[in-house]
């Protein structure tokens, strides 16, 4: 076992802000849902407005690669239509007007034991409830795991969280072991691996102490080398196992299957509870918040009810992202709604603002030396600017993971990131293009 990675960063956590805030529920006064919080087609709505839902109810859904959504509190339906998302698009949504009673839909039925469900029974209640990858990257979880059946010897637990500032994760493993732990056991009835690991950085010992204080076999516990991206897929997998995923990949093509813990937890709440995706923890966090926090938020709260529960802005806020600062998304403003994937909202104030010098490259090699990915930031960048497709194709530029370890370490400040991001549509506008000729 390797327990560590190619490459990488060791930016400044800033968990200290909000690690020893309990997770604590919230009751915002209307919720607005995405119809498109996964990767694949968005959702059709199932409701109108005017329509009285209660919380599990389906209102979303849709055909292939979707996976639907429900009502995450008990009221009203109000409007039915687009509404800014925090990818920065209006995206189709259901609005609903809480009636504060968060009564349960009929559907929400307990279960006590996996005894008599198969492996493609257990999938299909995973689809019903709309997991889907929680640690931020929106694939539908049924479809990883059927997708995985036969193929998969080793599935990875991620419990990293390598990503500054975010501590969502480090109180669900203190706070719920049990429902991630009964998680891993849906995950290993369904792909039966010959090995299940949970991986978590180091630097969370009473998370790693919960976990090994409930743990009844269902997984054996790997502290990891505190290192940025070690929760990026790629990295866990071989860092845990050694095993390098080719390049363009899929973790099944080395026999591994990757769950987030907050995946695992809404796995047992679907099959144990029969609770779909309503609610999830998202830290509050950054030098421009009042109170640093940890909130059970139901899914489509607003952003901006996200800041009041945490005692609004301490100061003007410089920068806002929907995650955290290395892989989240910039928010122009707080009108957007958490969807499924959103484990934090970061809030930089004006002292984190960087020099507001014109970046310039020195061509000091650094990103290269930190890219995971074997990438050479500093020529896809060029390239980018040059808008040579062919360059950037020729670089593997579809390779980079977003991680932003380049941008970490690069002394003139590039936002490379943004670059790639840029660069990745760039290429994408120009397969379609070529798609219609
Ligand atoms: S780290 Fe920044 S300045 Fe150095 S080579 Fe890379 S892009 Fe250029
Ligand atoms: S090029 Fe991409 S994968 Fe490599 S360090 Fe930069 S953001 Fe991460």
């Amino acid at each position: 076992m390797a327990h560590s990675f190619f490459g990488g960063v060791h930016p400044k956590g800033y968990k200290e802000l909000s690690c020893m805030e309990p997770i604590r529920p919230i009751s915002p006064k209307t919720v607005t849902i995405s119809m498109s919080q996964h990767i694949g087609a968005p959702c059709k709505p199932l409701v109108s407005m005017g329509d009285r839902v209660t919380v599990g109810q389906k209102i979303g859904d849709g055909q292939g690669l979707c996976a639907p959504v429900h009502a995450s509190v008990s009221g009203e339906v109000v409007f039915v239509g687009p509404r800014p998302s925090p990818t920065g698009t209006f995206v189709e949504s259901v609005v609903i007007e809480s009636d504060g009673k968060f009564t349960l839909s009929p559907t929400v039925q307990k279960r006590d034991s996996l005894d008599g469900l198969t492996a493609e029974e257990l999938i299909a209640i995973i689809r019903e409830a709309g997991i889907t990858g929680m640690g931020g990257a929106g694939f539908p979880t049924s479809v990883k795991l059927s997708s995985g059946l036969g193929k998969v010897d080793t599935v990875l637990i991620n419990g990293a969280e390598c990503e500054p500032y975010i501590t969502s994760d480090d109180r669900l493993m203190q706070e719920s072991p049990e429902r991630i732990l009964r998680g891993i056991a849906v995950i290993n009835a369904i792909l039966n691996p010959k090995k299940t690991v949970i991986g978590v950085e180091n630097n969370k010992p009473q998370a790693i102490a919960s976990l090994r204080k409930h743990l009844k076999g269902e997984a054996e516990l790997l502290p990891l080398k505190v290192r940025y991206p070690q929760g990026a897929e790629k990295q866990l997998i071989q860092s845990v196992t050694g095993r390098c995923v080719p390049p363009g990949g899929l973790p099944a093509a080395v026999g591994c299957a990757v769950f987030n813990v907050a995946t695992c937890a809404a796995i047992s709440d679907a099959v144990f509870e029969g609770l779909p995706v309503v609610r999830r923890a998202i830290t509050v966090t950054g030098k421009a918040i009042a109170k640093p926090c940890n909130l059970l938020a139901p899914i489509g709260t607003a952003f901006e009810d996200l800041v009041e529960a945490a005692g609004g802005f301490a100061s003007d806020p410089y920068k806002i992202f929907v995650g955290g600062p290395m892989m989240g998304i910039a928010q122009h403003t707080l009108e957007a709604s958490t969807i499924k994937g959103n484990n934090a909202l970061t809030c930089y104030s004006q002292e984190d603002r960087p020099p507001q010098n014109e970046p310039h490259c020195i061509r000091c090699g650094k990103c290269v030396e930190v890219c995971p990915m074997h990438l050479m930031p500093l020529f896809l960048h060029k390239a980018r600017k040059k808008g040579d497709l062919e360059d950037l194709e020729k670089r593997n530029l579809m390779d980079c993971i977003e991680c932003g370890s380049c941008a970490y370490g690069c002394p003139a400040r590039i936002p490379l990131v943004q670059s790639f991001r840029t660069g990745k549509k760039m290429l994408r506008d120009a397969k379609a293009k070529e798609a219609k000729k």
